[in-house]
């Protein structure tokens, strides 16, 4: 995995690629902060979330479990837990 002209590249075990822009990997952060979490309702209310310069720049990543990579952006932004199912999801959707 590497970071290659503002494109996260990763290479799965079955071979596969996948590059994603990191505006739209940070956009798609899965983690409650930037996604809201659903009320008593059921009714998820998208916070909104400040984004700079800094928020698509990707400081580092760190495996979680062999299922998932932790981003740490340089805003300082580091709660998201990107599953690789949902990484190649979000690929499809490019
Ligand atoms: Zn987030």
């Amino acid at each position: 995995m590497a970071v290659i002209m503002e494109e996260l590249c990763l290479t799965f075990q079955d071979g596969i690629e996948i590059y994603l822009p990191l505006p739209m990997l940070r956009r798609a952060c899965p983690c409650a902060a930037c996604q809201g979490e659903p009320d008593a309702l059921g009714r998820v209310v998208r916070p909104h979330v400040e984004l700079k310069d800094t928020s698509y720049q990707l400081r580092q990543i760190v495996p979680v479990g062999g299922y998932a990579l932790q981003l740490f952006w340089n805003d300082g932004h580091s709660t998201g837990i990107y599953s690789l199912t949902y990484l190649r999801d979000l690929f499809a959707h490019v």
